[in-house]
């Protein structure tokens, strides 16, 4: 067994579950919070707070046993869903649910209960786990699972590391080769909110056989420029747009090939555009580039397409943003939809702390958020993903006001059954 290895003195690097338990125990009453983390810490000139530690699973990332008979993969925690669908694919399997990055871990996406627009169909990441072993605040080992000690399994699930650290996972894998299963795009255009919401309603109820889908809104604040005497402003206009994608397998032809790697070229050349342009100035080419994306190219692979935003829009969604992101059972999904898109866009009108408030959306078809719903007492349907990202104006978003929104969001919760997605946060 080898001894956890401390980088700093905030940071421990388990190789092994031992490792885990170890860190775990001689940290207790030494620091005041341990907090876990799947991959690389962000570096964003943030130090952590006295006596606060973090456990990083990156050294613990092996898969550790594929079953082809039972189409499940056993990995360490710290896996990275990517290399997991890789190692997959070599024996024409895949996982149903990936995040939109190439960096999320097995265990982090676990732990926010994982969301993908292939959730019409296969639900959450949740339930693509059929069992995991954690290490519980006390450094005792424990397992759970679909089958056994359930309530526990939920608990950890979502619970964003706070209820254990999770250090092996038993995954379901499909067969499917990502690789060359192609998708051609059905892209639907808005200009109006209401026929957007209408309509990603409509295609989250009925998808036919969409492999994925995804909706997107964006709404820009009213651009002012000053007149150079000094005679007031300008209004610009307001931007609103929506599309609605979806992405249906398709037999490739030799020309859609072709397509496919032009698509690929402009979306790589977008990323690397909007990563090179920072501060104020680059901030219309960011904005192009997280657009490009609104135009998904006709027909792609379906591993491109899962990692479409991958490619641009990590580079360019950045900035200080507020994010929700809502579970709406089906019935009333236009409904909460309507009120957080009134909600943000009053308090930009009123307050002007947003600038763009753009909302993505899916459909969610979970065993877990069902059985979630009835834990609660809620009807057990299925649910719409609402996520809505309000960039701030520099330092506009005062507590009282945070506040306000928050309380805004949980009446709509309450009054229309919605739960929340915390890993939006
Ligand atoms: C560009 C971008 C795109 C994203 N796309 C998606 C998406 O498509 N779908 C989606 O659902 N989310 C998405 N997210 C959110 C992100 O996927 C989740 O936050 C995910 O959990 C990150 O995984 P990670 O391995 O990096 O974990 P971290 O970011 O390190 O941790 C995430 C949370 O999980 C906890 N945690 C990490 N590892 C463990 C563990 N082993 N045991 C217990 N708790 C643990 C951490 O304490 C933290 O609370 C995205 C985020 C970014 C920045």
């Amino acid at each position: 067994m080898s001894t956890p290895h401390s980088v700093s003195a905030e940071e421990f690097l388990p190789r092994d579950t031992a490792d885990v338990v170890r860190t775990v125990r001689d940290s207790r009453g030494r620091v005041a919070r341990l907090t876990v983390s799947g991959g690389e810490l962000l570096d964003d000139g943030l130090a952590l707070p006295d006596h606060r530690a973090v456990v990083s699973l990156r050294r613990m990332n092996s898969v550790l046993d594929i079953n082809l008979g039972k189409r499940t993969v056993r990995v360490q925690a710290g896996a990275k869903l990517s290399d997991i669908d890789r190692r997959l694919g070599a024996h024409g399997l895949g996982l149903p649910i990936v995040g939109d990055h190439r960096d999320i871990t097995a265990g982090g996406f676990a732990s926010v209960g994982g969301v993908s627009s292939a959730s019409h169909r296969f639900g959450l990441f949740a339930d693509q786990i059929l069992d995991l072993e954690y290490v519980d605040p006390d450094g005792r080992i424990g397992t759970c699972g679909r089958n056994h000690h359930t309530e526990r399994f939920h608990r950890i699930l979502g619970a964003g590391g706070r209820a254990g650290i999770i250090t092996a996972l038993t995954l379901d894998a499909i067969d499917i080769d990502k690789d060359h299963t192609w998708l051609t795009t059905d892209a639907n255009r808005f200009l109006d909110f209401d026929s957007f919401v209408e309509h990603a309603h409509a295609e989250i109820l009925r998808p036919a056989n969409a492999a994925l889908q995804v909706g997107r809104w964006v709404d820009t604040a009213p651009l002012k420029v000053s007149r150079p005497v000094g005679t007031g402003q300008v209004q610009l206009g307001t931007v609103r747009f929506g599309q609605w994608s979806s992405l249906y397998p398709t037999t490739p032809t030799r020309s859609l090939r072709a397509r496919r790697e032009v698509g690929t070229r402009t979306r790589k050349s977008l990323g690397a555009i909007a990563s090179a342009a920072s501060g104020r100035a680059g901030m219309p080419v960011r904005n192009a580039a997280a657009g490009a994306l609104m135009f998904a190219p006709k027909v792609l692979t379906l591993r491109d397409a899962e990692y479409l935003a991958d490619t641009v829009i990590s580079s360019s969604e950045r900035g200080p943003a507020y994010r929700v992101g809502i579970f709406a059972p089906l019935s009333s999904y236009s409904s909460v939809f309507y009120r957080l898109h009134d909600l943000f866009s009053g308090h930009r009108e009123r307050t002007g702390c947003f600038t763009v408030i753009s909302a993505m959306t899916y459909g969610v078809r979970s065993a877990y958020l069902r059985a979630e719903a009835e834990g609660r007492n809620l009807p057990t349907e299925d649910h719409g993903l609402i996520t809505f990202t309000c960039r701030l104006r520099p330092s506009a978003l005062p507590s009282e006001l945070l506040r306000d929104i928050v309380s805004a969001i949980d009446d709509i919760c309450v009054s229309e059954h919605a739960l929340r997605y915390d890993s939006a946060d």
